[in-house]
């Protein structure tokens, strides 16, 4: 008998994850709050920066729609101005991707992926689920996924206190989607900027619905310089803002910036959130079960880009999990571990996310500064953002980095 999945949110996790289904048989039912088009029209909601390994699951649904037409992301750049200097850098290198990286603008991606859901048979419901909807799903499919992200539904299953290191925002966030920016040379990447006591800044290529263009991520210690969004009330300030801080924070960040123009008046966002994890598993008022997803169960701080890639992943997890179920119940031991498999790797991106919303340790300064001497060091870090377990466990151990540092160290290049 065919098995029926309910989906409750059409953002990368939920699309990804129904689509999947419908390529294997499974009849699915997706709601999403909002339409195609209002997504497409509405504001920006990610800068959505996409490794080789987390494309490659899109690839391997035939999703990868836009790879020929967005622009690459080549490599990850690194620069610590000096805080004793305007204007001088402390650390500043860059090393290549083996894979490129992407970044295709959520509003261009989703609603594309909502109607291929709907072209392979799947069901689309515009409806903001609650609990009674939830209720529903439960009743009439064999598997209720919640893909919400960070929507208020996603309240239903218990923060874990264990794993959740934080308890309130440890950022600002502020992105500015904009065109005219000079690129990098040789190669274009994200262009990290941390500012010590302050926040961070990073840029890269993306493509937008008008084209290429250059997303700008504001992450501002609060209470600092750079939690500074409140009083913008245009596109206009947004810009302006935006272009102030490079001036005072990262001036050559501002040079590549003398004519910039927004993408469009929704290509600006500015929020925080703290960093959770949750239990995977909610019960209804009627007993029945309803299983997380993606950002819904572990959702990062955007510092290391991870969101989007972390949905891709665990949405080829779940599938795979799915697939192997065959017809037995989806029980809650079933979606326990369906979600510690995932949680295998995520716990890996989230201490190394964690990581670096604190001030940074000596050793983690000392790494980032030897990476400007050592290529081979530098290839390492850029790459790690593609599989984050491979700065696992030597990142967080002061130790371990610093023999890690002169292995790299010794062998010159
Ligand atoms: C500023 C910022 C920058 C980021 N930069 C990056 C980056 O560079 N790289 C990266 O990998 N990640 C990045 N992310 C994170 C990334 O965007 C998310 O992690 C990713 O989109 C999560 O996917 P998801 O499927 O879990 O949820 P989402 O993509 O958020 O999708 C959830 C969907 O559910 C819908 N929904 C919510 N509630 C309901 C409801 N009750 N009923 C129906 N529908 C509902 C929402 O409207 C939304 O469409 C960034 C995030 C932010 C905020």
């Amino acid at each position: 008998m065919t098995r029926r999945i309910a989906i409750v949110g059409a953002g990368q996790s939920g699309l990804q994850t129904g689509i999947g289904l419908l390529k294997h048989g499974y009849q699915v039912t997706l709601l999403s709050n909002r339409t195609g088009e209002q997504i497409r029209h509405g504001r920006v909601m990610s800068s959505q920066c996409m490794f080789d390994r987390a494309l490659q699951t899109e690839r391997d649904l035939g999703l990868n729609f836009w790879e020929q037409d967005c622009p690459p992301v080549e490599g990850i750049g690194m620069t610590v101005p000096d805080p004793e200097r305007k204007g001088a850098k402390v650390i500043d290198w860059a090393a290549r991707l083996d894979r490129p990286a992407q970044s295709v603008d959520q509003r261009l991606k989703m609603p594309v992926w909502m109607d291929e859901f709907v072209r392979l048979g799947g069901e689309l419901v515009i409806r903001d689920a609650g609990i009674d909807d939830l209720e529903e799903l439960a009743a009439s499919h064999d598997l209720v996924l919640v893909a919400a992200g960070k929507g208020d539904i996603v309240r239903l299953f218990e923060r874990d206190a264990e794993r959740s290191r934080f308890d309130k925002p440890q950022r600002a966030l502020a992105l500015t989607y904009v065109q005219g920016m000079a690129p990098r040379e040789p190669f274009s990447r994200v262009a990290f900027n941390l500012i010590p006591g302050v926040g961070e800044y990073f840029a890269f290529p993306a493509l937008t619905l008008n084209g290429p263009c250059e997303i700008m991520v504001f992450e501002g210690i609060p209470g600092g310089p750079l939690d500074c969004w409140q009083d913008v009330s245009t596109p206009e300030q947004h810009l302006a803002r935006s272009l102030e801080l490079l001036r005072t924070f990262a001036p050559w960040e501002a040079e590549r910036c003398k004519d910039v123009q927004l993408t469009d008046d929704q290509g600006i966002l500015a929020g925080r959130f703290p960093p959770t994890v949750r239990k995977p598993v909610a019960t209804l008022p009627s007993g029945r079960r309803v299983m997380g997803i993606a950002d819904t169960l572990v959702v990062n701080d955007p510092i290391t880009g991870q969101g989007s890639n972390n949905g891709a992943k665990c949405s080829r997890i779940y599938l795979d999990a799915i697939l192997a179920r065959g017809e037995q119940a989806f029980d809650a031991d079933w979606m326990s571990a369906t979600f510690e498999a995932y949680w295998d790797y995520a716990r890996d991106v989230v201490s190394w996310t964690n990581s670096l919303l604190l001030p940074p340790e000596e050793h983690i300064v000392n790494l980032l500064g030897a990476a400007q001497e050592s290529p081979s060091l530098a290839a390492v870090l850029a790459n790690g953002f593609n599989n984050p377990p491979d700065f696992l466990p030597w990142w967080l151990d002061a130790q371990a980095c610093d023999h890690f540092v002169n292995d790299h160290m010794k062998k010159g290049a």
